[in-house]
C-alpha cells in the first residue's frame, strides 16, 4: 500500500476519466515545505503566516518576513504558493497587539479587519510579500472577507504598496494572483460579485462551518453539531464553485474538509479545482481521485444536495458507493 502511494508522488492528480485537479499542502512555517514535497504536494494552498507573529513580544520586521516568504517560494518553485496575510484574533491571540477583550472574538476584530485598520502592520507584510514574489510563484490571499468594500480596500492598499516599491526600484513580479478566502456565509452568498474582483477563491471550511451553523469550532460541548456534511454548508460550497467558474477563476479549498476522503468525491463532482490539506493526506487523496469518475459524480451532486440532514448526505454518498 505504502509503495503504491509512493509511486504517485511525482504523478499529476487525475480522476479516472482524466479530469485534472491540484493537490496542495497547508503549511505553518517554512520548515513544513520538506513534508509537503516529500508527500507529493503540487504546491502550497495555504501558508498560514501567523507563526511569524506568535510567541514573541513585538511585530516581525519586514526583513524577517521577507526571508520566510522567500524561503518558501524558492523551495517550492516553480510550484504555486498561496500565502495568506495575517489572520489574528478569534482563537489566535497576539499579546503585543493589545487587541481588545471581546465577548465574541470570532465575530469581532480579527484578520482583514485588523489589517484594514492597523494598516502599518498590513503594509509591512505586503511589502515583504511583494519583494519575495520574484523568488517563486506567489499568490496572495486575504482571510475573513465579508464584503466587496473589504476586497476593494485591500486591493487598493496592495497597489499602493506595489507603487511604493516600484518607486524605490525594488523588483516585483507582475504575475501575482490575488485571491480571497471564502469562509463567511455573506461572502459565499455574494461570491458572484466578489469573483469579478479577484483571481481565485479558497474556501475555508473550518470557519465557514462555524459561521453557517452558528457552532463555535472550539466548543467541545457542541462538537457533534460541527460538521461539513450539513447540507447548508455544502450548498454554499457549491454556490461558491459555480460563481467562481462563471467568472472564469479557479476555486480551491483549504479547510480541513478538503482532505477528507468522505467528501473529496462530492467536491470533485462539484468541480473544485484545488484541494489543500495537511501534507500526509495528499497521496491518499491522489490515489482516491484516480479511482473516481468526475463526470459521473457531477451528475450526482444535485441529488445529494437535496438532502435535509448531514446524516442523509452521508447515506446518499454511501448508497453511491463513496
Ligand atoms: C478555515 O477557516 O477553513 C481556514 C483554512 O483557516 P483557519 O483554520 O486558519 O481559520
Ligand atoms: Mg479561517
Amino acid at each position: 500500500e505504502k509503495q503504491r502511494l509512493q509511486k504517485l508522488i511525482t504523478e499529476p492528480s487525475l480522476s479516472l476519466d482524466g479530469h485534472k485537479v491540484e493537490l496542495a499542502a497547508n503549511i505553518g512555517t517554512p520548515k513544513d515545505c520538506t513534508g509537503a514535497l516529500n508527500n507529493g504536494a503540487e504546491g502550497i494552498g495555504l501558508f498560514r503566516t501567523e507563526f511569524l507573529y506568535l510567541n514573541r513580544d513585538r511585530l516581525p520586521t519586514e526583513e524577517e518576513q521577507f526571508e520566510a516568504y522567500k524561503s518558501v517560494l524558492a523551495t517550492m518553485a516553480p510550484r504555486p504558493v498561496v500565502i495568506r496575510t495575517l489572520d489574528v484574533g478569534g482563537d489566535k491571540e497576539i499579546s503585543y497587539l493589545n487587541l481588545p477583550k471581546e465577548s465574541n472574538p470570532f465575530l469581532g476584530y480579527r484578520a482583514i479587519r485588523v489589517c484594514l485598520r492597523q494598516t502599518d502592520i498590513f503594509r509591512t507584510q505586503l511589502r515583504a510579500l511583494l519583494r519575495a514574489s520574484t523568488f517563486g510563484n506567489l499568490k496572495i490571499m486575504f482571510p475573513m472577507i465579508s464584503s466587496l468594500d473589504e476586497v476593494r480596500q485591500t486591493k487598493r492598499i496592495l497597489e499602493e504598496v506595489r507603487a511604493e516599491l516600484k518607486q524605490e526600484g525594488a523588483s516585483v513580479s507582475s504575475e501575482i494572483e490575488v485571491g480571497i478566502m471564502i469562509e463567511i456565509p455573506a461572502a459565499a452568498m455574494i461570491s458572484d460579485v466578489l469573483a469579478q474582483e479577484v483571481d481565485f477563491f479558497s474556501i475555508g471550511t473550518n470557519d465557514l462551518i462555524q459561521y453557517t451553523t452558528a457552532v463555535d469550532r472550539m466548543n467541545e460541548g457542541i462538537a457533534h453539531l460541527y460538521t461539513p456534511f450539513h447540507p447548508a454548508v455544502l450548498r454554499l460550497i457549491q454556490t461558491v464553485i459555480e460563481n467562481g467558474h462563471k467568472s472564469g477563476i479557479w476555486v480551491g479549498m483549504c479547510g480541513e474538509a478538503a482532505g477528507d476522503p468522505a467528501l473529496i468525491p462530492l467536491f470533485l463532482g462539484m468541480g473544485l479545482d484545488e484541494f489543500s490539506m495537511s501534507a500526509i493526506s495528499v497521496l491518499p487523496a491522489r490515489e482516491l481521485i484516480s479511482r473516481l469518475n468526475r463526470e459521473e459524480l457531477k451528475k450526482k451532486v444535485p441529488e445529494i444536495l437535496q438532502a435535509g440532514t448531514a446524516q442523509e448526505v452521508k447515506e446518499k454518498m454511501g448508497a453511491l458507493g463513496y
